[in-house]
């Protein structure tokens, strides 16, 4: 019986209507930016693997550090047990990012690490004693698939089903030069209401709306808003975090920093999972009290994994390594380049945006812009025809690419996005 037959019979796919799609491709094996199938046939992973892989797939300084964290010690718990590589984690973490945060708290992935930040921000205010009870996001955004994360994401087709069950929560229209002012107003009135517990936002770029991208000077006004009415700002860089968007986290390009910042995905390379939630120590502060009821009664079996965090901390070294700074400039460079060129050409596109190694094209197919656009389904056979695992968001073509990726790879990617668009 072929893999395809075997997965067929008992694995249901994330994301998948197992009745229509694609036989899965079957991948057997991966070195830097490139997956290999069972053939040995090879693929550019356009996307880094759901945008977690950054240093390129089974990268030996990580690996050896995996294998030597498991002949110590594979796992323990973390209530009442520290170990060594959970505290090097956090110390690197606190060290990498901006000045201000000062501790970490560990869950298993993106979706658990939003979870952990709602309700830190939830129990600060209950902790003080003080009604506030409302949150604000933004329209477009995605923050996972756990209940608090949905109810803070967009409504409509992902969480329809369970919508009735969410919390509720207010949604800001997503900024753009037109109505840039009018946003800013609508959140001061809401933050006047004095109802407001936090805000959050996938910071300069939101992933699973399309890469669609945002200024920072709109951000800094929208922090600065809640600093003044006491509003807890919390920063979702799952995705943009770890170089993404060309420093190192999106935070890097504001004047300011959040309350609370989420990390996973490229956290461990992307190779095991794993979520932080970074506080600030004012939000630490509202937890400590003789009442064991005012800690923060959250965790999972798996927090603080040591194979997780040895993936963790080897990866953060290789983000102190300058041969990473300049994988990263190279791809920065050569997507603008890229997005001048297919400015200047006569596809039928809406636009072009481009946020450090993200460059996302979105195309003109006279539909409205969906996840689950026409060109989706064609665009990923011709990607895979060719040598490319790219999975569009709906009518977004778009790389984030390992960083590792060669100049001969990134360049056979741009060949091919052209040569799709101009079958369109
Ligand atoms: N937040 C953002 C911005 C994300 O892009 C994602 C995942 N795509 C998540 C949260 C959820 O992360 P996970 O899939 O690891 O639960």
């Amino acid at each position: 019986m072929s893999l395809t037959d075997r997965d067929k019979d008992v694995v249901w796919h994330p994301f998948t209507q197992m009745k229509t799609a694609d036989s899965p491709l079957v991948i057997t094996g991966a070195e830097g930016a490139l997956l290999y199938d069972e053939n040995d046939k090879s693929y550019i992973d356009c996307n880094s693997s759901w945008w977690v892989n950054v240093h390129g797939h089974c990268h030996p300084y990580i690996g050896k550090a995996i294998q030597d964290q498991f002949t110590q010690l594979d796992h323990v718990l973390l209530a009442g047990v520290t170990h060594p590589k959970v505290i090097e984690l956090a110390e690197k973490v606190i060290d990498i990012l901006p000045t201000g945060f000062s501790k970490v708290f560990y869950s298993d992935n993106g979706s658990t690490a939003v979870e952990v930040a709602i309700k830190m921000v939830m129990q600060y205010w209950y902790n003080k004693g003080i009604d506030k009870h409302r949150f604000l996001a933004l329209d477009g955004a995605y923050h996972g698939d756990t209940f608090g994360a949905m109810s803070l994401g967009q409504r409509g087709y992902f969480n329809k089903p369970f919508e009735s069950f969410f919390f509720e929560a207010d949604f800001l229209d997503f900024p753009t030069k037109e109505n840039y002012k009018a946003t800013l107003d609508r959140a001061e009135k809401l933050f006047e209401t004095g109802e407001f517990a936090g805000v959050i936002v996938e910071p300069l770029v939101q992933g699973s709306a399309g890469m669609r991208m945002y200024e920072s000077n709109w951000l800094n006004e929208l922090m600065a808003l809640a600093k003044k009415h006491n509003v807890l700002f919390i920063f979702d860089e799952i995705m943009t975090g770890w170089g993404r968007t060309g420093e190192l986290f999106a935070m890097n390009h504001c004047n300011d920093t959040p309350d609370i910042v989420c990390l996973s995905k490229g956290l461990t390379g992307g190779v095991l999972p794993l979520g932080l939630t970074v506080a600030k120590q004012h939000i630490y502060d509202a937890f400590l009290d003789e009442d064991t009821l005012k800690a923060l009664l959250h965790g999972h079996s798996f927090t603080g994994n040591p194979l997780a965090c040895a993936a963790g901390a080897a990866s953060i070294d290789l983000f102190h390594e300058p041969q990473t700074r300049e994988n990263i400039d190279f791809i920065c460079n050569a997507h603008s380049l890229f997005k001048e060129r297919l400015e200047q050409l006569n596809l039928p596109l809406k636009e072009v945006r481009q946020c450090g190694t993200i460059i996302a094209i979105e195309v003109e197919t006279g539909e409205s812009t969906s996840y689950f656009s026409s060109i989706r389904v064609d665009a990923i056979r011709h990607f895979l025809a060719n040598g490319m695992l790219l999975r569009p968001l709906g009518n977004v073509i778009f790389l984030n690419p390992p960083y590792c990726i060669s100049e001969e790879d990134l360049n056979t990617c741009y060949t091919q996005i052209e040569a799709f668009l101009t079958t369109i």
